[in-house]
């Protein structure tokens, strides 16, 4: 371990994992800027993302699912961290390929589905499997809980960092929850930027969801309209990751 990797990691997570999460710093370093994975290029900045993915780690259960990984946050330090099976859903080929080699890299019991998740959540073997689902910075509140609890199984719950949630937002969060036949069970503040979303999933998703791939995003389950007629969508709608 480099002394630059070591000081970033310093006080994050445990000891023992510690040289696990610098070998996938110094991929994700090395690689990053040529996959467009993540826009960390330095040490610090990769070790803030991992401290802000462990911060869902005392919430998920065994097994768990993670829709958008892109780079590998927050699955590869929370799958590291728990020990837990985890499939990772990342709908960017080169993305996935790249989870893949991290996951043989650092021997972690990790099944990568290069696909999205409007296909992979109507997938028999994928759909009402999980006991948790996280996804970070990947849409909108309402549009993740689209994307995500159709991989639950009943009593499973969403874990889902989010950074700051206008008030239409959270409506439209509480509103989607309740289609999707689950309920928002949860807001655990981080600080003024950040948060978790717990929602837990009552029975099973309702068949017409996902809707066509795209549409969760395009069309929020009760957010787009309302939120337009009070114009208060942030730009990115919700995206922004939260750090
Ligand atoms: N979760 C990572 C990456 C966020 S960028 C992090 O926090 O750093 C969003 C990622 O989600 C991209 O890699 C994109 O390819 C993927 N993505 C977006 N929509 C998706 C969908 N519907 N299904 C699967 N992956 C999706």
């Amino acid at each position: 371990m480099t002394n630059a990797l070591a000081d970033a990691l310093r006080d994050i997570g445990r000891p023992q994992d510690r040289p696990r999460l610098a070998a996938f710093t110094a991929l994700l370093l090395e690689r990053g800027a040529q996959l467009n994975l993540t826009a960390a290029r330095h040490p610090a900045a990769v070790a803030a993302h991992i401290a802000d993915s462990l911060t869902l780690l005392r919430h998920i259960r065994d097994p768990f699912v993670d829709i958008g990984s892109g780079g590998g946050f927050p699955a590869i330090p929370l799958a590291l961290a728990s020990g837990y099976r985890v499939t990772l859903v990342e709908a960017t080929l080169k993305k996935a390929q790249f989870l893949r080699e991290v996951a043989v890299a650092l021997d972690l019991p990790v099944t990568v589905i290069a696909e999205r998740a409007e296909i992979a959540g109507r997938r028999p073997d994928l759909r009402d499997r999980f006991a948790s689902a996280t996804a970070r910075a990947v849409a909108s509140a309402p549009a993740v809980l689209e994307l995500t609890l159709p991989f639950l199984a009943p009593n499973g719950m969403a874990v889902l960092p989010r950074g700051e949630l206008g008030d239409a937002e959270r409506r439209a969060t509480a509103d989607a929850a309740l289609v999707l036949n689950g309920e928002l069970s949860g807001e655990i503040e981080l600080d003024g930027r950040r948060r978790i979303l717990l929602v837990t999933k009552r029975g099973p998703t309702p068949s017409r969801f996902p809707r066509r791939a795209g549409v969760p995003e395009k069309r929020p389950l009760c957010f787009a309209s309302a939120a337009a007629r009070r114009g208060d969508v942030k730009r990115d709608g919700g995206r922004t990751a939260p750090l």
